[in-house]
C-alpha cells in the first residue's frame, strides 16, 4: 500500500477556500484557533479526497470494534504524522509566520473516555489501519466529554467539557447512514406463537465519522461515532397519535442521549440512560453492520465469515441480543440458525475481575426498556441451563454463579461468555486471573474460548509523535523502520554501554524535563529543579491503585527531613495526574490529601526543594504526552491481582522511565522484558495478598509494627497539613485503618519505601540509570499495540473459510 501525498499548492488552496469559509478576505485576520481550524479542515478536505485504496484482498474478516469509549486524544498532529505530511504542511504555514508545533496545541483534546479502556481503543485502531486489519471502530458521540478537572483550594472541582463537536473539522457526516432505533413498548405474541416488539417511540441515530489514519500506508478506515436525534422527518401523524408526548412523559428527550459521557472507571452505577446509551451504539452499530454485510451481496448465514464484532469490555454486551432479535424477528430465521450465526461473531475483552465493576442489570430497567431483549435474554438462559444441568446435575451454587439470569438481576459478563465464541483478558497474569478465579466453571465447560491478548500502546502517538528527539536518536541509531517494527528497538541494547549515545539519551530526557517545567509553571505557577528525580504517577484516581501509597510516602520522606535537616535525598518532584469520578467520595479525598500535603511541602523552605509535589490539574492525552517523555520513575504500584493490565506503565517504559511496581498486570510481563536489573518490583504478590486476607488482615497491628508508618498515619490525622482540622482526611484515614485497608496499602508501605531507597542511590549514578533507562526503551518492543491486533488476528479473528 501506499502513502497518500499531498503537493503544498493543493493543500495551500484548500486553506483559502477555509478562510474564505470563515468570510475573511485575509489569512492576516485569522485567529490562532481558526488557524488551526482552517488547517484541520484543510487536511481532512484533502484526505477524503485521496483515492481510496482498490478493493484490499479480504483474506480477514472485517473487525467491528465497539466501545462506550474512544479517548483518541487529539487528532491533527497524529493525522500529519501518520500521513507523512507533518513536514510540507510545516513549511506551507512557516510562509505565513505560522508554527506548526504553536498551532497544535489549540486543538482541544476529544476525550471521549475515561481512561485506560478507552485509550486502548484509540490504540487498536491506530494499529488495525496501520498493520491492514479491515476495521471500523463504532462508539458515541458525546457533546460533553470527560468533565475538565480544576483544584480549589486543594479540592477537585468539575466542570463540563465541551469539545465543540459540532465545529470539530475531522467529523464527516454520513446523512444516509442513519439508523432508527426503537425503545420501550411491548412484546406482541403472534399466532404462530413467535414475538414481535412494538417499541413506545423511536430515536434516530446519525453516524458521525472521524478518520482513522494507518501509518503511511493509504489506508483511512473510520470511527463511526453515532450521535442521537429526533426521528426525523418530524412525524406529524404520530405527534398527532401522542407518540413523542409519551415520549416526553417518559423522560426521553433524543438529544439528551449522548450529551455526556458516564465519568465512571471500573465502576458501573445501573442508570436507566445509561443502558440507554449502550442500547442505542449498539442497535445503530449491529444495523450498520449487517447494512454493510447485505450490500456486499452476502448471506446472513456467512456473516460470521466475514464479521467479527469484538466487545471492549461488557458495555456492549446487548449487541448480543440484539443481533439475535434482528436475525430471529426480522429475518423469522429459527432459534437454531440465529444463535449459530450470533454465536460464531462475538467476541469479549474482559477488562476486570472487580466485582463492583461487572455490570448486573436490574431485570424491571431492562424489561420496560428492552422487553423483546429481556425475553431473548431468557431464552438462552433457559437455554444454557439445560447444559449446566448435564455438567453439574442438581447444583444450585454452580448455577447460582453461572446463571446470565439470576435473582431479578441480568449479568453481562455471563452473557458475554455464554453467546460469544471467544473471552480474553489484557495480560498474561489477568488472563490466568479471568479463567482461575472469574470464570473457572466456564473454563471447564469451554477451555478453547479462553484467550489471552496482552495490551499494547502505538508508538506513533507514544514516541514518535510525543517524544520527537528521542525518535530522532532512534532513527540516527537504527535507520531502519521501527514505527512500525518496534521489536528493532532491540539493537539499541548495545548502545546502553556507548557513552555518547547515553549522553544523548540523557540531554534529551532533560530537555523534556525542562519543557514539563516550564508547562507546570505556566499553569501552576510552580518551579521545579530538572535535576530532580521525575517521579511520575499518572492514572484514573481508584483505590486499587494506590496513589495514597505514594502520598504515605511522600509524608514519611519530610518527616525524616525534618528530623534529621541534613538528610540526604536525590530531590525528587512528585508529579500526580488522575481525576477521580465526580461520586467517588474517597478518591476525592486521597486528591485534597495529596494536595494539601503539597501545600504545606512546598512552602517549607526546611525542605529546600528537595521534595516537591505537583498534582498537575486535568489530566488528559495531551498532559500525557508532555508528562511521559519527562518521567525518570513511573508508578505502577497496584494492589497485585487488580490492574487487568495497564498501559501507562507501557507508554512510560518505552520513553525510558523505570518503573517502580507491584507484581500486577502487564508489570509482570513488563519486568521479564526489561529485565530485575532494570525495574523496581516491590510487594506483596498475588497469593501473598491472597494469603494476607485469608489470615484475617488486620492493618491497625501493621500501623502498630511499624513505627514510620504510625507516625505518619497519625500525622495526617493531626490538623497538620489542614489548618488544624482533624477531620480533613477522615475518610481516607477510616478507608486504611478501622475501614480494613481492602487494598492492603499498609501491608506493602514498608517495601514500597525500600524500593524508592533503591532509586534514589542508583540515580546518583547517573551513567547507569542512563543504561538502564536505555534498555527499557530497548526492550519493550512487544507492547506496540500492532503486536496485540496481531496476537487478535492469529488467536481470536482468524477463521479459516
Ligand atoms: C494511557 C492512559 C491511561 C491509562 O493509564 P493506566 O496507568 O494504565 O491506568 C489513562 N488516561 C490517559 C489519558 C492515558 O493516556
Amino acid at each position: 500500500m501506499s502513502q497518500l501525498t499531498l503537493k503544498k499548492d493543493v493543500f495551500l488552496a484548500a486553506l483559502t477556500r477555509q478562510w474564505h469559509c470563515f468570510g475573511l478576505s485575509s489569512a492576516k485576520e485569522m485567529t490562532q484557533h481558526q488557524w488551526w481550524e482552517a488547517v484541520s479542515a484543510a487536511l481532512a478536505e484533502q484526505l477524503s479526497a485521496q483515492p481510496q485504496p482498490t478493493k484490499r484482498a479480504d483474506v480477514k474478516r472485517h473487525v467491528n470494534y465497539i466501545s462506550m469509549e474512544f479517548l483518541i486524544g487529539r487528532l491533527t498532529g497524529n493525522n500529519l504524522i501518520n500521513l507523512g505530511w507533518y513536514d510540507t504542511v510545516a513549511g506551507a504555514l512557516a510562509e505565513f509566520d505560522i508554527n506548526l508545533s504553536d498551532l497544535l496545541e489549540q486543538e482541544v483534546d476529544p476525550a471521549l473516555g475515561n481512561g485506560g479502556l478507552g485509550r486502548l481503543a484509540a490504540c487498536f485502531l491506530d494499529s488495525m489501519a496501520t498493520v491492514d486489519q479491515p476495521a471500523i471502530g463504532y462508539g458515541l458521540n458525546y457533546q460533553y466529554g470527560l468533565f475538565r478537572q480544576s483544584f480549589s483550594g486543594g479540592k477537585q472541582h468539575e466542570s463540563p467539557d465541551d469539545w465543540h463537536r459540532e465545529s470539530y473539522p475531522w467529523f464527516r457526516h454520513n446523512a444516509a447512514l442513519a439508523v432508527d432505533v426503537g425503545v420501550g413498548g411491548k412484546v406482541e405474541k403472534r399466532a404462530d406463537g413467535s414475538e414481535h416488539w412494538r417499541p413506545d417511540f423511536m430515536l434516530r441515530g446519525e453516524a458521525w465519522d472521524l478518520p482513522v489514519v494507518g501509518y503511511r500506508n493509504g489506508v483511512t478506515q473510520p470511527l463511526r461515532l453515532w450521535q442521537a436525534t429526533h426521528q426525523h422527518p418530524f412525524n406529524l401523524e404520530k405527534f398527532n397519535d401522542g407518540d413523542f408526548l409519551h415520549a416526553e412523559q417518559q423522560g426521553i428527550d433524543a438529544a439528551k442521549l449522548t450529551k455526556v459521557l458516564y465519568p465512571n472507571d471500573n465502576h458501573q452505577q445501573g442508570k436507566r440512560l445509561r443502558l440507554m446509551q449502550q442500547y442505542f451504539q449498539c442497535a445503530c452499530s449491529v444495523a450498520d453492520i449487517l447494512r454493510r454485510h447485505h450490500l456486499a451481496g452476502r448471506k446472513l448465514a456467512e456473516l460470521p465469515d466475514y464479521e467479527v464484532i469484538q466487545l471492549n469490555d461488557t458495555h456492549p454486551t446487548i449487541a448480543i441480543p440484539e443481533m439475535l432479535r434482528i436475525l430471529l424477528d426480522e429475518h423469522q430465521m429459527s432459534w437454531g440458525d440465529a444463535w449459530a450465526i450470533t454465536s460464531r461473531t462475538f467476541a469479549y475483552t474482559n477488562h476486570t475481575l472487580m466485582p463492583e465493576a461487572l455490570e448486573c442489570w436490574d431485570e424491571t430497567l431492562v424489561r420496560s426498556l428492552l422487553p423483546r431483549h429481556f425475553s431473548i435474554i431468557k431464552q438462552i438462559n433457559a437455554n444454557f441451563k439445560k447444559l449446566v444441568d448435564k455438567q453439574w446435575p442438581g447444583d444450585k451454587d454452580v448455577w447460582a454463579k453461572l446463571a446470565v439470569h439470576h435473582n431479578k438481576q441480568v449479568r453481562m459478563a455471563n452473557l458475554c461468555v455464554v453467546a460469544g465464541f471467544a473471552v480474553n483478558g489484557v495480560a498474561a497474569l489477568h488472563s490466568d486471573l479471568v479463567v482461575k478465579d472469574l470464570f473457572p466453571e466456564y473454563h471447564q465447560l469451554w477451555p478453547e474460548k479462553f484467550h489471552n491478548v496482552t495490551n499494547g500502546i502505538t508508538p506513533r502517538r507514544w514516541l514518535k509523535q510525543c517524544n520527537p528527539a528521542l525518535s530522532s536518536l532512534i532513527d540516527d541509531t537504527l535507520k531502519t523502520e521501527w514505527v512500525t517494527k518496534l521489536d528493532a528497538l532491540k539493537d539499541l541494547e548495545s548502545y546502553a554501554d556507548d557513552a555518547d549515545f547515553r549522553k544523548k539519551y540523557q540531554q534529551i530526557k532533560y530537555d523534556n524535563k525542562v519543557k514539563l517545567a516550564a508547562y507546570v509553571h505556566e499553569v501552576m505557577g510552580i518551579t521545579l529543579n530538572p535535576d530532580a528525580i521525575f517521579d511520575v504517577q499518572i492514572k484514573r484516581l481508584h483505590e486499587y491503585k494506590r496513589q495514597h501509597l505514594t502520598l504515605l510516602q511522600i509524608v514519611s520522606l519530610y518527616q525524616q527531613l525534618r528530623a534529621n535537616p541534613d538528610f540526604d535525598m536525590v530531590p525528587r518532584v512528585f508529579l500526580f495526574g488522575a481525576k477521580a469520578a465526580p461520586g467517588y467520595y474517597l478518591a476525592k479525598n486521597i486528591i485534597y490529601a495529596i494536595n494539601q500535603v503539597a501545600e504545606k511541602i512546598n512552602n517549607d523552605p526546611l525542605v529546600a526543594d528537595r521534595i516537591k509535589v505537583v498534582f498537575i490539574p486535568d489530566y488528559r492525552v495531551s498532559v500525557a504526552e508532555l508528562m511521559i517523555p519527562a518521567a525518570d520513575v513511573s508508578e505502577q504500584i497496584s494492589t497485585a491481582g487488580k490492574e487487568a493490565s495497564g498501559t501507562g506503565n507501557m507508554k512510560l517504559a518505552l520513553n525510558g522511565a523505570l518503573t517502580v511496581g507491584t507484581l500486577d498486570g502487564a508489570n509482570v510481563e513488563i519486568a521479564e522484558q526489561v529485565g530485575e536489573d532494570n525495574i523496581f518490583i516491590f510487594g506483596n504478590t498475588v497469593e501473598q495478598v491472597k494469603a494476607l486476607k485469608a489470615k484475617g488482615y488486620d492493618p491497625l497491628a501493621w500501623k502498630k509494627k511499624d513505627k514510620r508508618l504510625k507516625a505518619v498515619l497519625d500525622e495526617l490525622a493531626s490538623g497538620f497539613y489542614s489548618n488544624g482540622d482533624k477531620e480533613a482526611f477522615s475518610m481516607l484515614l477510616n478507608s486504611l485503618q478501622e475501614g480494613g485497608d481492602p487494598y492492603l496499602v499498609l501491608a506493602d508501605f514498608a517495601a514500597y519505601g525500600e524500593a524508592q531507597k533503591k532509586v534514589d542511590v542508583l540515580y546518583r549514578d547517573r551513567d547507569e540509570w542512563t543504561r538502564k533507562a536505555i534498555l527499557n526503551t530497548a526492550r519493550v518492543g512487544m507492547f506496540s499495540s500492532d503486536r496485540s491486533i496481531r496476537d487478535y488476528q492469529q488467536r481470536i479473528w482468524q477463521v479459516k473459510r
